[in-house]
């Protein structure tokens, strides 16, 4: 076990927010991080999970142990008549998994392309864009309780997957005990974690989020694993995906193309974190009741929004902040995207970064304007650590 001490984690977050972390291990074998999780040094430090730190803001060094997920490899697990079965570990980097899916003739991701980060974090906030949400492609996960070194697999139902969400984001409130005992336990016969599988079926029934099973800090994802069916369609309901379709004359493109599309759309839209620190979009889209929607456009005729299968709306986080004037403000060396407001930078680059403190005093005027001029705090997206 190399634990390295004191190191810089400004190249390990997306903004580049200059940061220490006290100590940082990297994790590329499941079996000894089992080892080390057992042992009085790891059980006497608070530990952070760390995939490509493209979701993170950190607002000051970092006390806990920093485990760096580095865990690597791809495989297709099984193919039927149905579907394809694909498994990547949580160390594969997100974007390179989905070409890799694609070149093999698997399509099902394209709409995710281009999304920073590792596939171990893709479950954590259920990322999605252009219509297409990994809820919609998952199978299962395997992780290990960092309480104990245990491992466990849970299915889409366990994860509670919601918008920009699931369980991993939530703590656990009811069972500070040994979670993954509760879970089915890889090492167990079959019939057992069927048992334990439904034990914990039954206990998520009043998911979406049922925070007594949280497990924010508390797992590591080691697998992911997705269902891609052969009979693949399009989707295409995104209005910037529906102009492609009309300037390229396609009523039915490829995956590939849509893979091409959305790389085009993000490239030209968002800043590539490799030349400007960002870590996407810094706030959730806010829902509303159907009446709070008609009296904001009552107001505010113009205002981007989307109707949701509740009844309720979905609001363009980034319209109410445009719409505030923020578009290109700064607060230091953080600043409003801007070409999209809903983005905050660091706009002095690795030589004079960003600090954290500055990100976040953007952030909280940004979320007292929009709550002022229309009634609705906005829920930034990263962690803030
Ligand atoms: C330019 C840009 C565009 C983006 N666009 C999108 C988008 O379109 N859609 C979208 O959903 N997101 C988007 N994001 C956000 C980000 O890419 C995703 O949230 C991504 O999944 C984060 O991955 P990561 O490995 O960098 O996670 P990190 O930032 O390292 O970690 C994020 C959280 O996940 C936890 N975590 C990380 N790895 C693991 C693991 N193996 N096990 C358990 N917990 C873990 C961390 O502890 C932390 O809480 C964007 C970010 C940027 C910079």
């Amino acid at each position: 076990m190399v634990i390295e001490s004191n190191p810089s984690l400004q190249s390990y977050n997306s903004f580049g927010i200059l940061a220490r972390a006290q100590e940082m291990l990297r994790v590329s074998d499941i079996e000894e991080l089992q080892e080390i999780v057992q042992t009085p040094f790891f059980k006497e430090r608070a530990h952070l999970v760390l995939g490509g730190g493209t979701n993170l803001v950190l607002t000051g060094d970092v006390k806990a142990l920093v485990l760096k997920v580095e865990l690597k490899g791809k495989r297709l697990v099984k193919e039927d008549e149905t579907g394809y079965w694909v498994e990547a570990m949580a160390g594969e980097n997100w974007h390179d998994f989905v070409t890799w899916t694609l070149d093999q003739g698997w399509p099902g991701l394209e709409n995710m392309a281009l999304i920073p980060g590792s596939v171990g974090a893709s479950p954590v906030q259920n990322i999605g864009a252009y219509g297409v949400e990994l809820q919609d492609r998952f199978f299962e996960l395997d992780a290990l309780d960092l309480t104990t070194g245990k491992r466990f697999r849970l299915d889409a139902a366990q994860c509670a997957f919601g918008y920009r969400d699931s369980i991993f984001k939530h703590g656990s409130k009811r069972h500070p005990g040994d979670f993954a005992s509760r879970v089915s336990a890889l090492e167990r016969p079959p019939d057992q974690r069927a048992n334990a599988q439904r034990l914990l079926a039954s206990s998520s029934a009043s998911l979406p989020i049922d925070l007594n099973l949280g497990l924010a800090n508390r797992a590591l994802i080691t697998h992911v694993r997705f269902f891609l069916p052969k009979k693949w369609r399009a989707v295409l309901e995104y209005q910037d995906l529906q102009k492609k379709c009309l300037m390229h004359s396609k009523a039915q493109p490829s995956a590939k193309e849509i893979y091409d599309w959305v790389c085009d759309i993000r490239r030209e839209k968002l800043p590539d974190p490799q030349f400007i620190g960002n870590v996407g979009s810094f706030f959730k889209n806010p829902s509303v009741s159907s009446e709070q929607c008609k009296d904001i456009i009552a107001r505010e005729p113009s205002l981007v929004h989307y109707p949701l299968l509740d009844g309720r709306y979905k609001l363009a986080a980034g319209w109410l902040i445009d719409a505030c004037g923020w578009r290109g403000k700064s607060v230091g060396m953080a600043a409003v995207y801007h070409k999209q407001a809903l983005v905050l930078i660091n706009k002095g680059g690795a030589e004079n970064p960003c600090t954290g403190g500055e990100v976040m005093t953007l952030a909280r005027a940004i979320q007292t304007s929009v709550y002022e001029r229309f009634g609705i705090l906005l829920e930034p997206e990263p962690m803030i650590l």
